[in-house]
């Protein structure tokens, strides 16, 4: 298919649907995306959504507590602009049908509930599948929908820029079919956040990194990517990949305890001494003191435990954690879960300003894959569902707000210097090396040795995929690696390039906090400003 559209999205997790949603009675748009319709990360969202719609609340306690958790580094513009939206955000997710948990002693009506590092109850939720009862309702209306034809299956490549404006962008069958060239008005990444470059994520397959490699690769400055969110508890089973403990369960008093193998402090509660907020201290704090008390002595995981809680408390608001555990032949409310963290949520991304506009003109960024200043150094919990509504919609806003520029002419694909590869060996070896070395270097406590040890590794990695992709036909493991090496390789000089420990980038080589915040931004063009 080689086309064009008004506008193409890549991407249909909840950043990409809402920017569809909302542009569609407008323009004539393409959604693409490498899985199924919205079985990104959004899908897998448990806890909830935070904004501000209770009248007890306060958008400046959110806005507050946001601020706190990012450590110094939010962008206090894009955070009161981000935030100041939120109850707009869910008013319009209602108004597609979204079922909230319902709540009739509240004066919403609906059930709010509370996540780490929250002054108080704010979260919409649906149970604890949230993210799929958003998903699944606005993949109905975008099915529906006769100006947005889908590709699904279907991999960005590379974006075309021409005459320093995007004028599209390459895409591919991931069942390894053709290359088409498809030309837009404007282009949208909408792809998500890069987990898979550590081997241990909540993420789904699909978060490698392409959005972020794509736009340094077309030109667009990259920045705070050091800050990545370990998820303090993500089921340790050997057979649930990727299957995380939502924080609403510490929220709703689950306690962190030492297992068996500590021997004879078995049972204790360990979270009081590191923090005075305890389990509900923010995610990085918590992460890195059950990295502390696995390093200390020498443990595969930790205890989550809710015994305490009613039985029928947590089959009403954990169904879904209380039946894949029971998958796995743990039942939560007779025995605790065995936790570990592990990479969940990447802060940094593709720069952009609160209407999503990236330093490529005809090129934004919407949702995980960008970098609005919202996150800082630190993440707080349910804020990403949210960006991913806010900024859709003032993407959708800014595209619709501006002159239509006219479409250009996307020159087809060229692979006939390439052929097939022999050595498919050095994709999964690659793989896996890459996820390891960035795993053991790169992890919650960093040091600089590891860090350049890393660098080092991953310029050879760099090097020979570079070399492979020049060669053979690519195919999406290729693409994927090719993607996360090169995002790799800018958490490390990100990494290496802050001297201080800030939020979620902990250093034992420069543990101190700056006095001053100041964001890492990596531009292509070469140098950066570090924090
Ligand atoms: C297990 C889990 C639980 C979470 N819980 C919460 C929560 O309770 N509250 C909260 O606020 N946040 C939560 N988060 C974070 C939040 O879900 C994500 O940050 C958010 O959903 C990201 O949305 P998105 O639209 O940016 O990307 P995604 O939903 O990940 O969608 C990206 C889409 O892009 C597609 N794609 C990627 N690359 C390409 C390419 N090259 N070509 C074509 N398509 C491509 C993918 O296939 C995918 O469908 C959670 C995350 C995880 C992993």
């Amino acid at each position: 298919m080689d086309a064009a559209f008004d506008v193409v999205i890549v991407g249909t997790g909840l950043a990409g649907l809402s920017t569809a949603l909302r542009l569609a009675e407008h323009r004539r748009i393409l959604l693409v995306d490498k899985q199924n319709l919205g079985a990104g990360a959004s899908d897998w969202a448990q806890g909830g959504i935070a904004a501000v719609l209770d009248p007890a609340d306060s958008v400046e306690a959110h806005v507050q507590d946001t601020l706190v958790a990012g450590a110094g580094l939010c962008d206090e513009a894009a955070t009161r602009f981000i935030i100041g939206h939120g109850g707009e955000a869910v008013q319009w997710l209602i108004d597609q049908g979204v079922a909230f948990t319902p709540d009739g002693a509240s004066p919403l009506g609906l059930h709010l509930t509370r996540e780490g590092g929250h002054s108080t109850r704010r979260i919409f939720h649906a149970a604890d599948s949230t993210g799929h009862a958003i998903q699944e309702t606005l993949r109905r209306k975008v099915r529906a929908h006769p100006n947005i034809t889908l590709l699904e299956q279907h991999m960005a490549i590379d974006l075309v820029i021409q005459g320093g404006r995007c004028a599209g962008l390459y895409l591919q069958s991931v069942h390894n079919g053709p290359i088409s060239a498809v030309a837009a008005r404007q282009v949208v990444l909408a792809n998500g956040g890069a987990g898979k470059v550590y081997l241990y994520t909540t993420n789904p397959d699909c978060a490698t990194g392409d959005g972020v490699a794509m736009a340094w690769r077309a030109g667009c400055r990259i920045a705070n990517m050091e800050f990545i969110q370990f998820h303090p508890t993500c089921l340790y089973h050997p057979y649930a990949k990727s299957f995380l403990i939502s924080e609403a369960v510490r929220g709703e008093g689950g306690i962190l305890v030492l297992p068996p193998m500590a021997g004879a402090e078995a049972g204790r509660r360990f979270m009081p001494e590191h923090d005075a907020r305890a389990e509900l201290a923010p995610r990085d704090i918590v992460a890195r003191s059950i990295d502390y008390e696995m390093k200390r002595l020498g443990l595969d995981y930790v205890h989550l435990d809710v015994r305490h809680l009613p039985p029928a408390f947590l089959h009403e608001h954990f169904p879904t954690i209380l039946a894949r555990c029971r998958e796995f032949g743990i039942d939560i409310t007779q025995e605790p879960i065995p936790v570990v963290p592990a990479a969940h949520y990447t802060c940094g991304g593709v720069m952009t300003d609160t209407a999503g506009r990236t330093d490529v003109p005809g090129l934004y960024a919407a949702g995980e894959v960008a970098c609005t200043g919202l996150h800082g150094a630190n993440r707080l919990a349910s804020n990403s569902l949210l960006e991913c509504v806010v900024l859709g919609t003032a993407v959708a806003r800014d595209i619709l707000a501006a002159p239509v520029p006219p479409l250009g002419a996307v020159p087809p694909w060229d692979d006939s210097r390439v052929r097939d590869s022999e050595e498919d060996v050095v994709i999964a070896h690659n793989w896996d090396e890459l996820r390891r070395c960035m795993w053991n270097y790169v992890g919650v406590v960093r040091t600089t040795k590891r860090l350049e040890r890393a660098q080092r590794r991953i310029e050879l990695l760099r090097e020979e995929i570079n070399e492979y992709y020049a060669s053979f036909h690519v195919t999406r493991d290729l693409l994927e690696l090719r993607n996360l090496v090169d995002v790799g390789s800018l958490i490390v000089a990100s990494a290496l390039s802050r001297h201080e420990s800030r939020g979620l980038h902990y250093s034992v080589d420069w543990p101190r906090t700056l006095d001053r915040a100041l964001p890492t931004v990596m531009s292509p063009r070469g140098g950066y400003v570090a924090g």
